[in-house]
């Protein structure tokens, strides 16, 4: 039975932590006042790492602006962006595309990705997930998702049967083991699996990084369900890093479908 997602998950698995004993000493070897005089973040760990390395570059630990609000607000508007690489956070996303990883893998500068292997993995039971459009349409909903689900579950029997074929087709005593061979029938019977196939990646990106993915694929000429996976990102990072994060706003067009817009763009 093919198995149909329509939305995809959103783990937020890794962030930022600050070892504030050692952030004590170096303040302290530097002779400069200490936590929280120097640090005006306090708690806020993600705003904490920006403030700290920012700091570092005119020594200014005590000085200037009191208000981290103010200040991390005038490190976007004034597009100092660099020191927004020293922030990190990793995502697991499952119920995504192959056609989603693919727009977002175009995305090099501060990512790192790991994905879910079509050549080591079997496919035979994935699911495929759904365009968002089939949720939006008004009229011949219901043909457009026989069509596309018949078409899903047409490219689900071929790999089956392809992976069934070339088990029997490729030689065995070609290769070292087992392994080998299963990856040799696997990496040529994924040519039949579509971009609606479902795949999972773990994204790690800094918060430089992060901005910018959000700004390309929250606008709306982004793909629905990549634009939707941004909207998604953008919330967790609100709740985590307000400072940050917290210029986007968040629109909802007539199709029902949402925006994500910065005020401060490309940092
Ligand atoms: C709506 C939409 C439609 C698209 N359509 C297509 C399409 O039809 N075909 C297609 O091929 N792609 C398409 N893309 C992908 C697009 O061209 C980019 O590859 C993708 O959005 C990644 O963004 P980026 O280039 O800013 O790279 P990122 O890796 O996100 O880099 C961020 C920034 O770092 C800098 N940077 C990164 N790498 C370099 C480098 N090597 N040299 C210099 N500066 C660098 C740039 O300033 C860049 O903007 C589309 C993207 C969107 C949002």
């Amino acid at each position: 039975m093919t198995k149909f997602i329509s939305e995809p998950k959103v783990y937020l698995v890794s962030r930022p932590s600050v070892d504030w004993e050692q952030v004590a000493a170096f303040l302290a070897d530097e002779g400069v006042p200490g936590i929280p005089d120097s640090i005006r973040a306090g708690d806020d760990e993600s705003a904490a790492v920006i403030e700290i390395s920012a700091r570092l570059c005119y020594m200014s630990y005590g000085r200037g602006r009191r208000d981290i609000e103010e200040f991390v607000t005038n490190l976007l508007s004034s597009k100092d962006g660099s020191v927004f690489e020293h922030v990190n956070y990793g995502f697991v996303f499952t119920g995504v595309s192959r056609s989603l990883t693919h727009e977002l893998v175009r995305h090099r500068a501060g990512f790192a990705y790991s994905q879910r292997s079509q050549r080591y993995v079997d496919e035979t039971d994935a699911p495929f997930v759904l365009p968002p459009a089939l949720a939006m349409m008004d009229g011949d909903a219901e043909e457009a998702g026989l069509i596309i689900k018949g078409a899903l579950e047409a490219a689900s029997e071929s790999y089956d049967r392809l992976v069934e074929v070339l088990q029997a087709a490729i030689p065995r005593d070609k290769f070292e083991s087992r392994t080998d061979h299963r990856k040799a029938v696997r990496q040529a019977a994924r040519a039949v699996l579509p971009n609606a196939t479902e795949t999972k990646i773990f994204v790690t990106g800094n918060v430089r990084a992060w901005r910018h993915f959000i700004e390309m694929r929250g606008a709306v000429f982004a793909d629905v369900e990549i634009r939707n996976l941004a909207l998604r990102v953008l919330e967790e990072l609100q709740k985590e890093a307000p400072l940050l994060f917290g210029d986007f706003t968040i629109d909802e067009l007539p199709d029902g479908t949402r925006t994500a817009t910065p005020k401060y763009s490309k940092v």
